[in-house]
């Protein structure tokens, strides 16, 4: 079983709580399309999506949105994302470095703007 396919498993549909069952911090996605214009920037990892010029053949660049967000794959979603790295990250963590990451996306995107 893959990867994807065993955290797909483990998914959360909702922002993990803490003990007392208190929502704590959330991602929050701009919407700023910057991961899924880049996809060699992950490593591989979204090479099967790559329409050639490392944009993703689901991006939308009309509107800069995700074209099949409803079913997007398990490794688009940050959420269910996190049960890989749960073991090691406290969920804040995980969304603070995820964020972090975010930031880094847009300024290579400003580096290499799209043609
Ligand atoms: S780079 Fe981050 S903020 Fe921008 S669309 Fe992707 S997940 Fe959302
Ligand atoms: S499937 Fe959607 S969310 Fe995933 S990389 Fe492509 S456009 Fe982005």
């Amino acid at each position: 079983m893959s990867l994807w396919k065993r955290t797909a498993s483990k998914r959360r549909r909702s922002a993990p709580k803490n003990g007392g069952g208190i929502m704590v911090k959330d991602f929050a996605c701009s919407r700023c399309g910057a991961c899924c214009r880049q996809l060699p920037l992950f490593h591989g990892i979204y090479d099967d999506l790559d329409r050639g010029d490392g944009v993703c053949r689901h991006f939308d660049e009309q509107t800069d949105l995700c074209g099949i967000y409803e079913c997007r794959p398990e490794m688009c979603n940050v959420r269910h994302s996190y049960a890989l790295f749960k073991q090691h990250l406290s969920w804040e963590s995980y969304v603070e470095r995820t964020t972090l990451g975010c930031k880094f996306l847009r300024a290579q995107l400003r580096k290499t703007p799209l043609k």
